[in-house]
């Protein structure tokens, strides 16, 4: 049963373990013609399966798969001038295709943010074998907001567990605890 739920086609199959001492590589949009295509010269981390509805992700796909790299590793390598923010308001602004819609990637401007100087990319869009593998699967409730049936998420949670990939409905442990500990810091009732 929880076999045929479809979670996202990169990890459907079973997840893939990254290589040691990957190093990077292309990430290319879905244009068939001048494709834009970003060079990211670093392994990706806190690669996840991700339920938010903000988050691009290939069609059908019930989850997006994301990871995150320094934003200093990230650059448009061609047809930078198809690249537009999706929405300049959001604290992640996701430079995006014009024309085929694909997120090449997220980038935090606000050096206040707990996860400023990170770089939100999606593997997925490489050729290239070796990126790390997505180790949990976050805001998985949201799926619902996407239009996934509420009837449906025991065997969605079910499917992740077997696949490894742990159900939070915000992002894992030590991701929260890290942006507490930076909330805290930033008031005071830690120290900096
Ligand atoms: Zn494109
Ligand atoms: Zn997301």
């Amino acid at each position: 049963m929880s076999g045929s739920t479809s979670i996202h086609p990169s990890v459907d199959n079973g997840v893939q373990a990254g290589a040691e001492n990957f190093a990077g590589g292309t990430l290319i949009c879905k244009c068939g013609h001048n494709p834009v295509t970003v060079s990211v010269n670093a392994q990706s981390a806190h690669n996840h399966v991700c339920g938010c509805t903000k988050c691009w992700k290939p069609q059908g796909a019930t989850f997006s798969m994301v990871a995150v790299v320094a934003r200093d590793s990230v650059s448009v390598a061609t047809n930078g001038d198809k690249l537009e923010i999706v929405d300049t308001d959001a604290a992640i602004q996701r430079h995006a295709c014009k024309v085929c819609g694909t997120h090449m990637y997220g980038r935090i401007e606000n050096k206040g943010h707990p996860f400023y100087g990170l770089d939100f990319i999606h593997t997925e869009l490489s050729r290239d074998q070796g990126w790390s593998a997505p180790e949990f699967a976050a805001f998985v409730s949201s799926i619902i907001e996407s239009g996934a049936d509420p009837e449906q998420m025991g065997a969605v949670r079910s499917r992740l567990k077997e696949l490894g990939l742990e159900p939070y409905d915000a992002l894992s442990p030590p991701l929260m605890d890290a942006i507490a500990t930076h909330i805290a810091k930033a008031s005071g009732a830690l120290p900096s």
